[in-house]
């Protein structure tokens, strides 16, 4: 000890130049020597060691291993490291244990042995030890695949990589490790993505990219890549950092809220949201604003109650209470819509309710229904149309029933005197044998012309009725001479004459055509002039004028008869009608009907002038073909 009492100002000045702490003992384990850093290290003041047993620096607990040691080491006396591979603590005065390195140097100096210690605190870079064995853990930790490449070497090598890396590669952190990143993409490298990221490292900077990678196992996943530089306390570029987030489930998700969100703007329906409370609109798909005008800035400044019409704000939210209160799940009604140019159109509602972030929305899902009522409306009015054909063509059925029992007693009735006439003349006939009695065979026979002729006329009325209530009647139009047919008319009226009576008709139609329909001019004429002898006493005249024009032609048929009775005028041409001052003469009341029916279907009219006792003219024009 004296050795280093006499030399400790040299000892002092040489070992405090070094910056580790210099404990020097002898071989009896005592402290003949400590440097400043060592004092400092262990909290004594100058030379307060010196002196003292080795074992005040040594923690209780390892005194004893520490003892065995030391032993070992004398017997062995070489220079080594103490405690390589094992931790090392030692004791400061404030009993505070730290950890420590100790190298040990053994040397000789006047015959005696000592030892000197060089002794480094090594808690500072046991802290940093921690700290990396932390960040390493919190980096295995971590989910997102975390890799740190090396910048400075080329190719940029992977130099760590962590659990979750091997877990969402698939690779095992031993093929990963001094490889490039880019075995990632196997052959899918032409990516945008992939042209952005090596940009990034071009220029050293940061970058955020989505890549499509693939496992180990050739699995495609799509990976959000995050790289970002380390650098030096110069400015360059050393490492880079990348974190790998996997986002195939966010991608697919995002994909799926995205088609839902065409669908919802795409639909030609007309889709709302609104707020239950305020009821402004939140939002509103393309249908609607195309439907009703509005933009969807416009749309949300109004409610609802700017879009229908039909309610009022207490109606409204009456209908949606049941929503709110939870009574009912889903409304649905018909009302009408009113457009931003202030048109209308039926449409159909549904509405339902839905919270976002504890607020309640109404969605409203509507649909034009003018087509639907359009095609109602018409369905309605086709049914209509046709009830009243069936209608119609039900009561013609009637009418022809009644028609035909009407007729039958008629036929019984009518047909009764002619008939009774016939037998009567045809019974005399067979008893005027003589030859001087051709005058009244002939007399006989005309009664029985006359009544087959009336026979046929009510025949040919019945028939012509029937075909035109059946709707079959169609006109045939020919030229055809019209003397002729009044020829024939009055031939065949001249049978029915009362005696004295006569008829007159016109001279000037001999060489006259026209083009008509010829049955019913016959027919026509038959039934006035039939009528007008008919209705007149006997001795008097009956006159027939016709009048040709270049576009018709006019007949008039004038008796000095009974005439018609004024109040029975307005009934004359109604089926079966007959006046009061007719009852006891033979008649059907369905001529004048049938006439007049025929000649307005050929375009023509008839009218009729009629004083009673005096006598009637009745007047037909017919149009006329060049
Ligand atoms: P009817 O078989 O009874 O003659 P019409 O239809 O031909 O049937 O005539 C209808 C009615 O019109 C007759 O019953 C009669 O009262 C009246 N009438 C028609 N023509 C004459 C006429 N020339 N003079 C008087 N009355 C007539």
């Amino acid at each position: 000890m004296q050795v280093f009492e006499k030399n400790s100002t040299i000892f002092k000045l040489l070992s405090d130049a070094v910056s580790e702490g210099i404990i020097v003992v002898n071989e009896k384990q005592q402290i003949v020597a400590a440097n400043m850093w060592a004092n400092d290290m262990f909290g004594y003041d100058d030379e307060e060691l010196v002196g003292q047993p080795l074992q005040i620096l040594i923690p209780q607990t390892y005194r004893k291993a520490h003892q065995e040691h030391i032993q070992s080491y004398y017997q062995k006396h070489e220079k080594r490291r103490m405690a390589l591979g094992r931790s090392l603590f030692g004791l400061r005065k404030n009993q505070e244990q730290f950890p420590l390195e100790v190298g040990l140097n053994p040397f000789s100096l006047y015959g005696n042995t000592y030892t000197m210690a060089l002794v480094i605190d090594i808690t500072e870079r046991e802290k940093i030890v921690e700290n990396q064995k932390m960040i390493t853990a919190a980096l295995d930790a971590a989910l997102n695949g975390i890799t740190i490449t090396d910048a400075l070497q080329p190719d940029h090598p992977i130099i760590y990589a962590n659990a979750a890396f091997e877990r969402i590669t698939g690779y095992p952190t031993e093929e990963t490790l001094g490889r490039n990143c880019r075995f990632l993409q196997g052959q899918d490298n032409n990516q945008e993505g992939v042209k952005k990221m090596w940009n990034a490292i071009e220029m050293g900077i940061s970058c955020r990219v989505q890549l499509r990678n693939y496992k180990k196992d050739g699995t495609l996943f799509w990976n959000e890549v995050s790289i970002s530089p380390i650098l030096d306390g110069t400015g360059k570029t050393t490492h880079f950092v990348g974190i790998q987030n996997p986002i195939t489930d966010r991608l697919l998700a995002e994909q799926e809220i995205g088609h839902l969100a065409s669908i919802f703007d795409e639909s030609l329906n007309e889709i709302y949201v609104y707020d239950a409370e305020s009821l402004l609109f939140v939002n509103v798909n393309h249908g609607a604003q195309k439907y009703t005008g509005y933009t969807l800035a416009e749309c949300k400044k109004l409610t609802p109650l700017d879009l229908k019409p039909e309610f009022t704000e207490t109606s409204f939210r009456k209908l949606i209470a049941p929503l709110l209160d939870g009574t009912k799940e889903k409304i649905d009604f018909e009302t009408v819509q009113r457009r931003k140019n202030g048109t209308t159109y039926p449409v159909e509602v549904h509405l339902q309710s839905s919270r976002v972030n504890d607020r309640q929305m109404i969605i409203a899902i509507i649909l034009d229904i003018s087509d639907r009522k359009n095609y109602t409306q018409k369905l309605e009015k086709t049914v209509e149309h046709r009830t009243k054909q069936l209608e119609k063509a039900l009561e013609t059925e009637k009418e022809l029933n009644e028609l035909k029992t009407k007729f039958l007693s008629l036929v019984s009735h009518e047909f009764k005197t002619p008939l009774s006439g016939i037998l009567t003349s045809a019974t005399l006939v067979g008893k005027y044998k003589k030859e001087d009695q051709q005058e009244k065979r002939d007399k006989h026979l005309n009664t029985i012309i006359g009544g087959v002729h009336h026979l046929t006329h009510i025949l040919d009325d019945f028939l012509s009725m029937e075909r035109m209530e059946k709707g079959k009647e169609v006109y045939r139009y020919s030229k055809f001479s019209l003397s002729k047919l009044v020829n024939e008319v009055v031939y065949n009226a001249n049978m029915m004459l009362k005696s004295g009576q006569h008829i007159s008709y016109p001279q000037n139609i001999d060489d006259v055509s026209i083009y008509q329909d010829e049955k019913i001019a016959d027919l026509m004429l038959t039934n006035l002039l039939n009528n007008a002898v008919k209705y007149s006493p006997e001795d008097s005249q009956i006159d027939l004028k016709v009048d040709i024009m270049m576009d018709k032609i006019i007949f008039q048929i004038k008796d000095l008869g009974i005439g018609i009775p004024k109040k029975d005028q307005k009934y004359i041409f109604d089926r079966y009608f007959r006046a009061e001052n007719v009852l006891t003469t033979q008649g059907t009341g369905i001529g004048l009907n049938i006439v007049k029916a025929h000649v307005e279907n050929l375009g023509g009219k008839i009218c009729f002038k009629s004083t009673e006792h005096k006598g009637s003219t009745f007047t037909v024009e017919l149009p006329l073909e060049r």
